[in-house]
This record gives structure tokens, C-alpha cells and sequence, in this order.
């Protein structure tokens, strides 16, 4: 029977665990990633290589300004850059049903772009790459947690393979049906938004002109994300809409669906000639009531998964992540218990009202959107137009999607300029 002792086993190596865990080890902690998919360990240039023949995965992430930093300053953001990330200089959007609209510009805040888009497999294995070759970092592939003896100092992991590890910190990175929040009995709060996504990798006939395009529609919010081509002519389509709409789109043919998508953009962003990768994905809201417990803490999705429309999930994750990191760095320079509700409680404090206030926005926009009298319509159409003429608010709306207000961790800062 294996038996090792770590200062965090971290269950889930997605991009939260592996963004935070690299991060811990980086402040000299010993890491034990849990994870039961066998990923690809060629090497990342191999990886990158592959991904480059082929169209991008439908699954992205829009990259805050803050997130770019925290992915500087653990030495990966410039091996996503060379590869496939592309910046969007420029957001678009408008109401499907009235005539409001705001645009946001880079150029307003003095800004070379407002964010990048980047494959989720890009990133999680950039970091992966850096992970793998960390003296404090160990990984145990193709295993899961099967049971907990959680506690204030040790925690005894049992594995599925039945080995058993002990740690000072048992975080759940394992994503929105974590099993580390059910073994630790940590409930949460749920509602379905009665969307589904449809997510695809769709060719234009012009350039998407660095530009995130979203038009908000009684149905849901349809989203085109630029993605790096030659012609810059790829975009990663989110179109979220009732299940059955988004079923129904998917049983038409290729020709069809595209059509369908150019009429869903009102022509904003060109003419859609090709389509890749399609799937749909649910979509539900999920809140963990508590983050945490004697011995366990919850980042990213385990904690809280909210609407993709204004991109901000994985954003969330490498914040709660890095802020983890500062007080368990704090904790350790006071020789404080890693694992006790005291210390863990800070963590809580400072990251639920946070995402709390996030998904109440995301739900907020969704009952905006969803059909409304005439007058709250002539409403919303006339408080986006004033919104985007008003330039103070535009910029703090800007500085929110931007990641680059409110009370960051240190790793998502960036430096000042002198
Ligand atoms: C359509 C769509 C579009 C989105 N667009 C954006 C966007 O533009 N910007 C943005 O910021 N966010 C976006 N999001 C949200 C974002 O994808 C998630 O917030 C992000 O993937 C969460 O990362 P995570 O590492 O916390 O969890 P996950 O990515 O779910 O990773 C969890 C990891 O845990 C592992 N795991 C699962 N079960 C176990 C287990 N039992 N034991 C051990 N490990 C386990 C998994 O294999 C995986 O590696 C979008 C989401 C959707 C659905």
C-alpha cells in the first residue's frame, strides 16, 4: 500500500488545479495532483504542433488582462502566445430585439487588446508541460479519490486504486461535479438556466476583425470569438438557447447550421462558410454553500460554475486560486495549521462574494434578456445606448470584463509602470 505525505493533494489537473498548484509549488510547497484522465505527455512543441494542423477545439476561454498575468508570472503565457492565442481589441454588443448596442474599444483605455482566446487544451497544456518537470510537483494519472478522513492537521486520502495518501490540504479542482464537494459534504445551490450551448469552430468570408461579436436574443445570448488563423477568419461560436433550439440546430446539416448562425448574427461578423467541432453543452449554475471544511478547500468550477455569456469561469478559477495561494503562504509564514477552518476561512471570505456577486450579474442579464413588455425592452434598448455613450461607465464596465479591478491577488496584478 503506497503511502506519501504532500502539503496539498490537489484533485483535478484542469486549469485551476494546475495554474494554482504550480503556483504553490513555485512558493515551495509539495504538490500531489489526483487526476484520472491519462493525458497526452509528448512534449508540449510536439502537442503544439499537432494542434496546429488541425481546426481549433470548440472549447475556449476568453483570458482576462489579470489572467495573462497570472499566466506570465508562472512562465507559460508566452508558449500559449506563440502557439494559438489571439487578442480581441474590440467587444460588439447588441440586442437581437431592439436597437441597443454598446462597443467597447482597447483603444479607450489605452490598451493594446482587451483579452485573448485561447483553446482550453492549449492551456492546460502549457501548463501540464511546466507541471511535469517541477521537482515539488508528483501527478497520479488515471486514479480518483474514493474516500476522505478529513481533520485540522492530516488528511488521509484513500485512492480508487486503493493506495492512500496523507496531506496537510486536500483542494477540490475537479471541476463542476466535484467529487471532493461531495465526498467532504459540502452541499450547493443549484438552477438550471434552461440553456444549453452550442458550441462549434465556424469559418467566415471576411476577417472577424479582432472583435468579440454578441447578440443578445429573447432565445440567449449568441457569441462569436476570434480565433488565430492565417486570414483571420476563424471564430469559436457559443450560441446558448433552450435545449430544444439548441437540439434542433444540431440535427442540421452543415450548410443549414451555417446559415442558421449568419442569420442567429444578423450578418454582423460576415457570412458563416464552415463549420467544425460542434457539441452542446448544458448549462446550470452551481454554488457551493461553503468552500470549505477542516482539511479541504474548493477552487474554480468545484466552487461555482456560472453562465458562459460574459466569459469570466475560468477567470474566477485563477483567481480564487491565487488568492488561495497567498493565504496558505501567509498561514505558513505565521506557522499556522494549513488545514484549519481559520485559516481556510480567509480564503472563503475573500473569494464567495466575489463570484457570488458574478453569477448574480450573469443571472441578472439572462432574466434582462429572456421576453419582456415592450417597455422594459424600450428600456434595455435605451440604457445600453446610454451606456455606451457614457464613456466613464463604459470603463468601468471595460476594467471589470478586463479582470483589472476589485481586490485581485498579487499574481494576477501586473506591475506597475514607472
Ligand atoms: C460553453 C462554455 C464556454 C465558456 N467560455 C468561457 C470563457 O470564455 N472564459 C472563461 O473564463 N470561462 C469560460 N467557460 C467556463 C470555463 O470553461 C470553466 O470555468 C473552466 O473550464 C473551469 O476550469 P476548472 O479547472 O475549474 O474545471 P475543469 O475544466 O472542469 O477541470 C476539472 C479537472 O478535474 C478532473 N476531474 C474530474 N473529476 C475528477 C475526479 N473525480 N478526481 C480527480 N480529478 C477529476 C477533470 O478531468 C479535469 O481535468 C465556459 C464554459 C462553457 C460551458
Amino acid at each position: 500500500m503506497t503511502k506519501s505525505r504532500t502539503d496539498l493533494l490537489i484533485v483535478g489537473a484542469g486549469m485551476t488545479g494546475l495554474a494554482m498548484g504550480l503556483a504553490l509549488a513555485d512558493e515551495g510547497f509539495s504538490v500531489e495532483f489526483v487526476e484520472p484522465q491519462q493525458p497526452d505527455l509528448d512534449s508540449f512543441e510536439q502537442q503544439i504542433s499537432e494542434f496546429e494542423n488541425e481546426i481549433p477545439s470548440a472549447r475556449v476561454s476568453a483570458l482576462t488582462l489579470a489572467s495573462e498575468q497570472l499566466l506570465r508570472k508562472l512562465n507559460v503565457w508566452h508558449r500559449i502566445a506563440q502557439a494559438r492565442a489571439e487578442p480581441y481589441t474590440r467587444m460588439h454588443v447588441w440586442d437581437g430585439e431592439t436597437r441597443g448596442e454598446i462597443s467597447f474599444d482597447a483603444l479607450d483605455l489605452h490598451e493594446p487588446w482587451l483579452g485573448h482566446i485561447v483553446e482550453n487544451r492549449l492551456i492546460v497544456a502549457a501548463l501540464l508541460q511546466r507541471a511535469i518537470t517541477h521537482p515539488d510537483i508528483q501527478f497520479s494519472f488515471g486514479v480518483s479519490v474514493s474516500s476522505f478522513e478529513l481533520s485540522d492537521s492530516c488528511q488521509k486520502v484513500r485512492m480508487s486504486d486503493s493506495t492512500e495518501r496523507e496531506c496537510a490540504l486536500v483542494v477540490g479542482a475537479d471541476g463542476a461535479n466535484s467529487v471532493t464537494r461531495r465526498l467532504a459534504g459540502m452541499g450547493t445551490h443549484e438552477w438550471d438556466y434552461g440553456h444549453h450551448a452550442l458550441v462549434a469552430t465556424l469559418r467566415l468570408d471576411s476577417s472577424h476583425q479582432h472583435c468579440c461579436w454578441q447578440r443578445f436574443t429573447e432565445d440567449g445570448p449568441l457569441a462569436l470569438l476570434p480565433l488565430k488563423s492565417d486570414a483571420s477568419d476563424l471564430v469559436s461560436l457559443v450560441w446558448s438557447t433552450s435545449p430544444e433550439h439548441a437540439q434542433s440546430l444540431n440535427e442540421l446539416d452543415d450548410s443549414s447550421l451555417c446559415d442558421a448562425i449568419t442569420r442567429g448574427s444578423g450578418l454582423r461578423a460576415g457570412k458563416v462558410i464552415e463549420i467544425h467541432n460542434r457539441a452542446i453543452v448544458p448549462l446550470r449554475q452551481r454554488h457551493a454553500q461553503e468552500y470549505v471544511a477542516p482539511g479541504v478547500a474548493l477552487v474554480g468550477d468545484a466552487a461555482h460554475t456560472i453562465h458562459p455569456l460574459a466569459g469570466q469561469g475560468v477567470n474566477l478559477g485563477f483567481q480564487d486560486g491565487a488568492a488561495l495561494v497567498e493565504i496558505l503562504c501567509a498561514a505558513r509564514d505565521r506557522s499556522e495549521v494549513l488545514g484549519s477552518l481559520r485559516v481556510l476561512r480567509r480564503y472563503q471570505r475573500r473569494r464567495m462574494l466575489t463570484n457570488l456577486r458574478m453569477s448574480a450579474v450573469m443571472q441578472g442579464f439572462r432574466t434582462l434578456f429572456t421576453p419582456q413588455p415592450a417597455i422594459v425592452e424600450m428600456v434595455r434598448s435605451l440604457g445600453m445606448r446610454a451606456v455606451d455613450q457614457c464613456s466613464p461607465v463604459k470603463q468601468h464596465l471595460m476594467l471589470d470584463a478586463m479582470g483589472l479591478r476589485g481586490d485581485l491577488p498579487e499574481l494576477l496584478k501586473r506591475p506597475l509602470k514607472i
